[in-house]
């Protein structure tokens, strides 16, 4: 089944900008597609873009390439291919700076790991992100860590939380706040308070965990979505149905959910690798936001590995967040904003 998911996104993935089929896919899929708490009786209402959205860039900065296939290897598979953190790192930031925006880099520090000739790169490529305006978050992802499992001594062999302790992952967070600290400085360290568990794999033994180690925002929620059911890389927001931010479950750190929309029976998430549809939804979230009194944080997930080619090329993701925010920017009441800035809207609506 995973086999077969993968095909299809990377075949709608591959559909150029102009194609007819294109053209008629986002025709046909205008009615199916739908925000996850979609309302019927406000579909049909004129917009009016009156209440304030929000949009959030995040881009999980990890490990990784996209093949001249285009195919994407992810740093699960592959910790050692470290252009997602130069060349990925690179691409976003010119386009994020193209457009005067803030993006959200959620950094996994197995980025740490590369040595020689990569070791400067990404090093150069971090510290020209440190003096950039974006913001850093910190992105877990265990097993495919080996700066993490250097300084705790052992073997990760999972992705999710769900086969580790609260006390094991409270040893990883301190080893990710020592080496993020060593690395990027005491003040960048301050700085970087929000979250999010690699392969959306935050279980609730976790939440108290995040706040102990210093991290106010989370954003490891997909409401609706579940899976891997079978392997260590298994997540499950099936149950978890709210979009709108709320703190997590006994703590203060904020939940903002990743965006999630409905397209049949499946629950997709707000990534430009959907791009047919990408518009339709964020229009269809516009409406609805109109109608609710709390504000609504529209997040957009991506990764630093899917906007490079091997050679640093930049990819069609690149190009699909292009348009994306050329049309957003331009809409009033629609602004850019980071995790941060979320938390303090969140609690002056509070
Ligand atoms: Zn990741």
């Amino acid at each position: 089944m995973h086999k077969i998911l993968a095909k299809i996104k990377i075949f709608i993935y591959r559909l150029s900008f102009n194609s007819t089929l294109l053209k008629v896919i986002k025709f046909l899929s205008k009615p199916l597609v739908a925000p996850a708490f979609y309302q019927r009786d406000v579909a049909h209402q004129k917009l009016q873009h009156k209440k304030p959205l929000y949009v959030i860039v995040s881009v999980d900065t990890e490990s990784g390439f996209v093949t001249s296939n285009e195919e994407r290897l992810w740093q699960v598979n592959n910790p050692d291919l470290f252009q997602g953190f130069y060349y990925g790192i690179h691409n976003w930031v010119n386009l994020l700076e193209k457009h005067g925006v803030r993006g959200n880099f959620m950094l996994s520090t197995q980025c740490f790991s590369a040595k020689g000739k990569e070791k400067t790169l990404v090093e150069k490529k971090l510290k020209s992100l440190l003096e950039s305006n974006h913001e850093i978050g910190y992105h877990l992802h265990p097993k495919s860590d080996h700066s993490l499992e250097k300084i705790l001594g052992k073997k990760l062999k999972y992705t999710s939380s769900k086969f580790y302790t609260a006390t094991e992952i409270d040893d990883m967070l301190k080893a990710a706040r020592y080496l993020l600290q060593d690395k990027l400085g005491k003040q960048t360290n301050k700085e970087i308070l929000s979250f999010r568990w690699g392969n959306y794999g935050l279980y609730q033994h976790a939440f108290r965990v995040l706040e102990k180690n210093g991290f106010i925002i989370d954003s490891s929620a997909c409401p609706g979505k579940s899976g891997h059911k079978s392997d260590d890389k298994i997540f499950d927001w099936s149950r978890y149905r709210s979009h709108l931010p709320k703190p997590l479950n006994g703590t203060r750190v904020l939940e903002v959910p990743v965006t999630t929309f409905d397209f049949f029976n499946h629950t997709l998430v707000a990534n430009p690798l959907y791009h047919p549809w990408l518009d339709i939804v964020f229009d269809k979230y516009l409406l609805l936001n109109e109608h609710l009194n709390a504000p609504f944080f529209f997040v957009l997930l991506s990764h630093s590995s899917e906007a490079t080619y091997k050679n640093g090329g930049s990819t069609k993701i690149i190009s699909v967040m292009d348009a994306f925010l050329n049309r957003v920017r331009r809409m009033e009441n629609v602004s850019v904003i980071t995790f941060q800035e979320a938390y303090k809207i969140f609690y002056k609506n509070e």
